[in-house]
């Protein structure tokens, strides 16, 4: 039996026998998903535009209020189609601090991701940094709406109407998420949301474009589908973006829940935020309760300067107990290949991220954590800081190599 104040790393017993994942899938009525796999078998209608498709996408472009939506395999490729429909080129401006894949999809057509800052506060791309980073090659603007919170659209909006750019957000993490009143979704020339299994809504892997631009979502459709437009006929350089049936009929069970799921983990979060209440250096993010939100991220930012430990120390003190804390998104697209060998300098210009990638622990929430296994991890944090001392001495004893640094490894 583990005593109170004791944490693995010290005491050698962990607090949870089994891993506690970030992004641990929900799934939704499982008799509902075996009946549509049952009807798509029947039908033999696999992939290729089918009936589930089609009813998911009406069903999530109702959810953002938008006329179109157009599913795809995953929110990656999502994102490079919706790139190559507006004939984004030269340099596109995104934040660093996001999931690499919004940088990946403009590398991959031979476009330069040029990294912005964000605004710390918000965690989404600075929009007054947005303006000092356009060139003449510049065509676009991705915002990122970080935790599904959203990015400052009307700031951003106003700087691309005037200097001629095109804007796309990556919403991969704000499905049913609003802003001033308004479903995320329907902001700028198109969105991008995932289905992938980690994500709020999940359709094992999948991903949608939305849009309420009748030409944009039919050329979003014909790219989805290696660009014909007929039998025989291919007018656009398309790829295989397409969703199957299987992944719709987990999307649509999923789709079905989420009211239970927005349920689930706001008990959580405010199960958290009570728990890490006034706990020095320790700060979880703050969702705006008059809009709606998912709630399927806690983000926890630690300190170093009023901390007892730091980012890296705590992930190490919550693996020990079987906690996977993880270190989202760092250290940030600038400091992965290829971006830190062709941008080797691309740091300079981003303070903030470099100050807050080194600062954010995300923690587990959703269907598989209860208020009483969000107890027991703060639990961990508070007596891992009341035992800091020692804590650092054991992760000291490890060595050289293992030693956790607040330093990030240099460009
Ligand atoms: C998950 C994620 C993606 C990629 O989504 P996939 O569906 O896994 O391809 C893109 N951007 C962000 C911000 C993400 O979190």
């Amino acid at each position: 039996m583990r005593r109170d104040q004791q944490i693995a790393l010290l005491d050698g017993v962990p607090a949870f026998a089994e891993h506690l994942h970030v992004g641990r899938p929900n799934i939704g009525d499982r008799a509902k998903f075996l009946a549509l796999v049952g009807d798509l078998l029947d039908r033999r209608w696999l992939t290729n535009d089918g009936p589930l498709v089609k009813e998911l996408e009406r069903r999530i472009a109702d959810l953002a209020d938008v006329k179109h939506c157009v599913a795809m395999c995953n929110a990656t490729v999502a994102l490079e189609i919706a790139i190559r429909a507006l004939e984004l080129r030269g340099e596109v401006i995104v934040p660093s601090y996001t999931f690499v894949a919004t940088a990946h999809a403009l590398q991959r057509q031979e476009i330069t991701p040029v990294f912005a800052d964000i605004d710390p506060r918000t965690h989404t791309i600075d929009p007054g940094a947005i303006e000092r980073l356009i060139t003449p090659r510049t065509t676009g603007v991705i915002g990122v709406h970080v935790w599904g919170r959203p990015c400052d659209t009307a700031a951003i909006e106003a700087i691309a109407d005037r200097r001629g750019l095109r804007v796309m957000y990556d919403a991969a993490h704000a499905l049913g998420c609003s802003h001033r009143g308004r479903m995320i979704g329907g902001f700028g020339a198109c969105e991008v949301f995932s289905f992938h299994a980690t994500k709020f809504l999940n359709s094992f892997e999948g991903g949608a474009v939305v849009t309420s631009d009748d030409a944009l979502a039919v050329k979003l459709r014909l790219m989805r589908n290696f660009g014909f437009a007929g039998y025989d006929r291919v007018i656009y350089l398309g790829t295989n973006g397409k969703m199957t049936e299987i992944c719709a009929a987990m999307g649509l069970t999923s789709l079905d829940a989420i009211d239970e799921l927005v349920g689930v983990n706001r008990r959580n979060y405010d199960a958290y935020r009570a728990e890490l209440w006034g706990l020095p250096g320790i700060s979880l993010i703050g969702y705006d309760h008059a809009e709606r939100h998912n709630y399927q991220y806690v983000v926890v930012e630690v300190d170093p300067d009023v901390a007892a430990l730091s980012r890296d120390e705590l992930v190490l003190v919550l693996h020990a107990d079987n906690v996977l804390a993880r270190k989202y998104f760092w250290p940030g697209c600038h400091r992965m290949e290829p971006y830190r060998s062709l941008q080797p300098n691309a740091g300079l210009l981003l303070p903030h991220t470099e100050r807050v990638a080194p600062r954010v622990l995300l923690l587990p929430t959703g269907q598989a954590i209860t208020p009483e296994i969000v107890g027991t991890v703060c639990g961990i944090i508070r007596s891992a800081l009341a035992r800091a001392a020692a804590v650092r001495q054991v992760l000291a004893e490890r060595g050289a190599s293992e030693r956790p640094g607040a330093a990030m490894p240099d460009p």
